[in-house]
């Protein structure tokens, strides 16, 4: 819902907080998930981050979750898919040219950005190409996933 949306950007700050706990709740019970099978909690998992992040954020479920970069706007929801910064026809207003009856999302995610404070260096990390074939997986599991891979190199690293 565009109301919600717009809500969340303005309460980005609480939400993020929230999102990065439950992030960090989830890693920590990796062993967990892995015991049980990141392809047995695909369902699940994705059933409620559809229904919660749908209801927040408008989530289009890529599946490769940026809300933390920007602002709790999720980029999905501009019409040309962009998730590196606005296009060059954002209306003088902030508008969307494609969908005039919107704000752009990247100026909601830039709004967004601020309210985070700290967090307004995220928004210049340059987003890797859309994967159409992570669209509709569980962006919590693959969160998941890669920290407890990154984990594993720092420590072979270490030892080395
Ligand atoms: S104005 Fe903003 S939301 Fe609209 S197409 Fe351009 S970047 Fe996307």
């Amino acid at each position: 819902m565009y109301r919600m949306r717009r809500w969340s950007a303005k309460n980005s700050r609480v939400l993020h907080k929230i999102y990065s706990g439950v992030e960090g709740a989830l890693v920590k019970a990796s062993p967990l998930l892995e015991k049980i099978g990141h392809e047995r909690l695909e369902k699940p998992f994705m059933a409620v981050e559809k229904v919660t992040k749908g209801f927040l954020f408008d989530s289009q479920s890529c599946g490769q979750c940026t809300l933390g970069s920007t602002g709790m706007s999720c980029p999905m929801n501009c019409p040309k898919t962009i998730r590196n910064g606005p296009c060059g026809g954002v209306r003088p207003t902030g508008k969307c040219e494609v969908k005039p009856e919107m704000d752009c999302v990247w100026v909601v995610a830039w709004e967004g950005t601020k309210n985070m404070k700290t967090e307004e260096q995220a928004i210049q990390i340059v987003q890797q190409p859309l994967d159409a074939r992570k669209k509709g997986t569980s962006a919590w599991l693959r969160e998941v996933r890669q920290k407890r891979q990154q984990a594993a190199t720092e420590k072979s690293a270490g030892s080395a």
